[in-house]
């Protein structure tokens, strides 16, 4: 005789989980493993509570329905005999009385209707000579099956514990086997899911939701049926098992705290409480009783009113009406019968305790929840546990993941917000460096043709004017003029010659060069006026770099050049060598007028000139730009125009790959 087995009693329904960890939260014994973001019962944990059923506002925690079996018991015409728990005028208060549900059962099919309160009465007889036979050690009432299942699950040390005595639904199957038919379809009817693997002595259990679904199915109506009084034998005092107290009612004891020989506790977290308590030996009474539910009449497999209170009454008015009614003599007489069934109980011991891990596991666990020090442990519960820590024993133990954790998942949110923030922003400076090289490109090609067919025709307008000026007598009224137009052919040669720089510049021949001394080179090229002072300073340990000597020093006299015209009255144009990692710096600095904010993202456009008519081509940074962007490198701009800030002035920053 033992458990009857039920695979998968309490089950997900996949498709309506919406992974809200309720149930998680809400397990007595976090039977519930969180596995690819679904919520999944783990049967050798679960103690057939049915609380995840109950808070599930989805209705994607279900339990295996019987209805379908016990239908076929019916259509089959087996002696099937109900058996019906003492909570039932809680669920049935929509009846006119309980003879109309006695009727309607007949009508099912069911060939004997009785009350498990009869059973109840048998079990309080024991149970009452039990604790007088023990008076010193502590019971735990073995009547609730989640409370059971959970001592044999999880305090396995204690199963000796519990009152070895039968429920009383297995009580009423004993006495319905032994008197009045042995081989009867035994069914359980009650607000238990637990009930339904509770003891194979019975043949199935139904919910009273269930009751109603059987009889929706078999079309039974209360008013096509007829009222018909319970079977015997009538139960007494048994009928107020289903209150959190009623089980003392039974055995005239009350909770008495000068006493201290019971201690009552119910719901799901209290149950717990006092079993852990008992089990460190903190606490001490002849009888504990324990339900899992906040009473039977809480439990599960009820339907309709949810509230405890309205519950209670409905069962105080059937107790009433049955007090008038109550044979005391006979009802004694059959307890006397019956005291020669047996009823004594073994309960088997079934660990399955999660394995505490040691603290390096935890810690490995917490800190993947970015949680390394005691003031990250939030303790907020979100994840459906209530510490951090029990939390990463349950991730350890393969019950839980990380992701559960509220704080970490929005951190790794916010991570990845500000992660596609900045690639944004990359895509952004590329797109713009983009367009930046299609202008040059298109501009390249343009400026390449132009300038090849213009540098002929420039040549012979110099080479003339030359020889008109040689010829003409030096104190010709026109030399002046032909002076001017020799000056400007010439700058127009210059022009052209830059167009023709920038346009060459796709190719890179590089070659090892120091870069010191072609950096002193760079400033020999450039006509440094007094009043400016120049310096190169190198931080550099390998001042060797492979680079297009030619291109690069195009860009770095650019730059020069451009740095001593914003100098006009003098400063300092420094040179700054540096490296780090794989990366060379070259910082160009001058101390002069410093760029305007909004010339800034004009600097490298072609013909973007600041400077007067005659002075300025604007095509020395972009060539800059086409050129560092051709070594793989990169042009940084600081600048202050502001003297109230700090000094004036403009650094331009190189950056160089060494490979
Ligand atoms: P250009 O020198 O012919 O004007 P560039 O392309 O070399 O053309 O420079 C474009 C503009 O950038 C300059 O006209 C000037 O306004 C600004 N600029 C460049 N370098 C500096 C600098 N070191 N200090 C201040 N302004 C600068
Ligand atoms: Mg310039």
């Amino acid at each position: 005789m033992g458990h009857r087995l039920i695979e998968n009693l309490v089950y997900t329904v996949k498709d309506r989980c919406r992974v809200c960890y309720t149930c998680v939260r809400e397990c007595p014994v976090k039977a519930i493993k969180i596995i690819n973001g679904q919520a999944e019962v783990i049967s050798e944990r679960c103690i057939g509570c049915g609380n995840c059923v109950n808070v599930c506002s989805q209705g994607a925690k279900a339990y295996k329905t019987s209805v379908v079996q016990i239908n076929n018991f019916l259509d089959q015409g087996l002696n099937a005999i109900a058996c019906v728990a003492p909570s039932f005028p809680a669920e049935f208060y929509d009846l006119k009385n309980h003879r109309v549900l006695v009727g309607m059962l007949k009508k099912a099919g069911f060939s004997k209707v009785m009350e498990v309160s009869f059973g109840a009465d048998l079990v309080s007889e024991r149970l009452k000579e039990f604790l007088v036979k023990n008076p010193d050690q502590s019971y735990i009432n073995s009547d609730c099956p989640a409370v059971v299942n959970y001592v044999e699950k999880f305090f396995p040390q204690l199963v000796d514990q519990l009152v070895p005595i039968q429920s009383p639904m297995v009580a009423l199957a004993r006495y319905i086997r032994k008197t009045e038919n042995p081989d009867a379809k035994i069914i359980f009817i009650g607000p238990c899911i637990a009930k339904k693997s509770e003891s194979d002595e019975i043949d199935d259990a139904l919910t009273f939701e269930e009751l109603r679904d059987l009889f929706e199915t078999r079309n039974i109506i209360p008013t096509e049926c007829n009222e018909t009084e319970f079977d015997g034998p009538a139960g007494g005092h048994g009928s107020v098992y289903p209150i959190t107290q009623g089980l003392l009612q039974t055995i005239n004891k009350t909770e008495n705290l000068v006493k201290n020989d019971i201690i009552v506790a119910s719901g799901n977290n209290d149950f717990k409480e006092v079993i852990e308590e008992l089990d460190k030996g903190e606490i001490e009474s002849n009888l504990i009783s324990l339900h899992c539910c906040n009473g039977c009449l809480m439990g599960p497999g009820m339907t309709g009113n949810k509230k405890r209170y309205f519950r209670r009454n409905q069962l105080s008015k059937y107790l009433n009406d049955k007090i008038e009614c109550f044979k005391k003599d006979e009802w004694e007489n059959n307890i006397k019968e019956n005291r020669s069934i047996n009823l004594d109980r073994e309960f088997q011991a079934d660990p399955v305790g999660i394995t505490d891990p040691d603290e390096e596991k935890i810690k490995k666990a917490l800190l993947k929840m970015n949680k390394t020090k005691e003031e990250d442990l939030l303790n907020c519960g979100a994840c459906g546990y209530h510490t951090c820590r029990e939390h990463a024993i349950a991730i350890i133990n393969g019950l839980a993941e990380t992701e559960m954790c509220l704080p970490y998942s929005i951190e790794v949110l916010h991570t990845s917000i500000s992660d596609l923030n900045s690639s944004n922003k990359k895509l952004a400076d590329m797109s713009q460096a983009l367009k930046q090289s299609e202008k040059l490109a298109a501009l390249g090609q343009l400026s390449a043709g132009i300038a090849h067919e213009l540098n002929n025709p420039l040549g012979v307008i110099t080479m003339y004017c030359n020889i008109l000026k040689d010829e003409m007598e030096e104190d010709s009224p026109h030399l002046n003029d032909l002076q001017l137009l020799v000056e400007q052919s010439e700058r127009c040669k210059n022009i052209v010659g830059s167009l023709l720089n920038f346009a060459r510049k796709n190719q890179v021949r590089p070659s090892r060069t120091n870069m010191v001394s072609f950096m002193k080179r760079s400033l020999e090229s450039v006509i440094i006026p007094e009043n400016i002072e120049a310096d190169i300073v190198s931080e550099m340990k390998d001042e060797i770099l492979n680079f297009d000597n030619e291109q690069m020093m195009q860009a770095i006299t650019n730059l020069e050049k451009n740095a001593v015209e914003a100098m006009p009255n003098g400063g300092k144009l420094s040179i700054v060598l540096a490296e780090k990692g794989m990366n060379v710096y070259i910082n160009i600095s001058d101390t002069g007028t410093g760029i305007a904010k909004e010339n800034m993202d004009k600097l490298f456009t072609p013909f973007f000139t600041t400077k007067e008519p005659g002075k300025g081509t604007g095509l020395g940074l972009p060539l800059v730009y086409g050129i560092i962007k051709m070594h793989h490198g990169k042009i940084e701009i600081e600048s202050n125009t502001d003297p109230d800030k700090e000094p004036t002035g403009t650094t331009f920053r190189i950056t160089l790959p060494r490979q």
